[in-house]
């Protein structure tokens, strides 16, 4: 997979000693989702302090901040993507802000849709925001006058918000996690030696050694306070769970295999695409080989159902940044070549079954397609384990433009010519939804077209940034 960017991953931890400890081990659990920057707020005598940097998380840490945060017990904590020309300090998260209602810091993964409009609305009333991110907005609205009559402002505030979000927001005294209400992007709650855990994933619960306690649920917000969890809707009950969309993608490629992702595990997940591609679409060959990491679930299922022995045929070099982060496209390119390489010895002479979760642009794929053929291949048979990627996404993924998407702009026969490749099969959008064993609640949007929530208007990259 290439040329896609994730939008951020967040995580929180409520009365725990080793808060501090946590919220970094989670982190690097869900460093996938986001690698500019990182970031925790940790709750230090009812006081929020803040520690960010720009980079992976293993860079962002240093002594320092596991001397001053050791008595935190509570913290949230953030590992953002960003787009080119957004990647700056002042835009990694989370934002803390003194507000009239004391501190309040916040960290999002997501799109808000209606982001560029609110911020306009707050702007026009004075409110000065201090990024270019729409996670920014929410702060604002919390510090509004507009809410101080309400029971708990967390709720008027989260109710404007429109498109994709999942919060975590800590204040002087309590922690916050609250998930959009079609349910866009994943959010779990889990528990560890009786405290209160939140993550983008469930894989970080595994890398403390926490259980797996519930999912926030889409509209929820969740308070924590004293260790005590309390849940409630900021949205009315009968706007509740009618148009939910759960991001198909999740489980085509952003998700760790070893989570658990609305659900479902993200492995069963890509392993039933890659049999119900094996049906779709079968081949004539030799051997089936992934591209690492993420085809390999599908490449297993499409083995386990051709019969076709499945081996490594590509060797991927682990000391190479994801090829789709690096900000610049010059970047990107030189990443691309080092990333990958062909194993001639599992290919050469060989009628290839190759498994890729996605086509994007083209550009990679060629590439790595033109790698087999050096390494001797006799046929290449390229597999995507999900339907062609024609439409822009809106919802906290970092897609490039329509005109950029090769499916977009060539039919399917077309894609196989420029890829050089013998032949190219997608998976059905059908067999995509039965894979993830659902057939209403996903959101499939950059595949049909059809997006089940508005999409924004006036949209803009500033507007969009996590
Ligand atoms: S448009 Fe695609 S990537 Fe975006 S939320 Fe929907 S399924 Fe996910």
């Amino acid at each position: 997979m290439h040329d896609l960017g994730h939008k951020c991953g967040v995580f929180a931890v409520s009365d725990h000693t080793d808060a501090a400890e946590l919220a970094y081990y989670g982190l690097y659990a869900l460093q996938h989702r986001g690698q500019e920057s990182a970031g925790i707020a940790g709750l230090i005598d009812g006081r929020i302090k803040s520690y960010v940097g720009m980079g992976l998380v293993g860079e962002v840490f240093k002594t320092d901040y596991f001397q001053n945060f050791k008595r935190a017990r509570t913290a949230i904590a953030h590992t953002r993507y960003s787009t080119a020309g957004s990647s700056m300090l002042r835009n990694a998260q989370p934002i803390t802000v003194d507000t009239r209602r004391g501190q309040i810091s916040v960290a999002h993964n997501g799109n808000l849709t209606n982001g560029l409009a609110l911020r306009q609305e707050l702007e026009e009333r004075g409110s000065i925001f201090q990024t270019t991110s729409d996670s920014e907005v929410i702060l604002h609205l919390l510090a509004h006058p507009d809410y101080d009559h309400a029971e708990d402002p967390w709720v008027p505030a989260l109710a404007r918000l429109e498109g994709a979000f999942c919060y975590v927001g800590l204040t002087n005294d309590r922690l916050i996690a609250a998930r959009d209400r079609h349910g866009y992007r994943p959010l779990s709650i889990g528990r560890k030696d009786g405290a209160w855990l939140i993550a983008s994933e469930t894989c970080a619960f595994d890398m403390i050694g926490a259980e797996y306690y519930d999912d926030v649920k889409p509209g929820e917000l969740v308070s924590i306070k004293d260790g005590q969890l309390e849940r409630r809707f900021f949205v009315e009950k009968r706007n509740l769970n009618t148009n939910l969309a759960h991001c198909v993608f999740e489980h085509v490629y952003f998700a760790r295999p070893d989570s658990m992702i609305f659900g479902r595990s993200v492995h069963s997940s890509r392993t039933e695409m890659g049999k119900q591609l094996a049906r779709e679409h079968p081949a004539q060959a030799d051997v089936v080989v992934a591209v690492p990491d993420s085809g390999n679930a599908a490449a297993l299922g499409y083995s386990m159902e051709s019969g076709i022995p499945l081996d490594h045929g590509f060797v991927r070099n682990h000391y190479v940044g994801r090829s789709f982060i690096q900000p610049s496209q010059q970047q990107r390119a030189v990443a691309v070549k080092i990333k990958l390489n062909a194993n001639r010895p599992v290919v050469e002479g060989k009628r290839v079954v190759v498994v890729d979760d996605s086509i994007i642009r083209g550009t990679t794929s060629r590439s790595r397609m033109a790698r087999l053929w050096e390494a001797g291949a006799k046929e290449v048979h390229l597999r995507i384990s999900c339907p062609p990627t024609r439409h822009a996404c809106f919802f906290g993924i970092d897609f490039p433009s329509e005109d950029e998407l090769i499916a977009n702009q060539k039919t399917v026969e077309q894609i196989r010519d420029y890829l050089e490749v013998d032949s190219v099969g997608y998976l059905s959008e059908a067999g995509l939804l039965k894979a993830v064993n659902d057939g209403t609640s996903f959101c499939t949007a950059c595949f049909s077209g059809k997006y089940r929530t508005p999409t924004p208007q006036g949209f803009s990259k500033l507007a969009a940034e996590c």
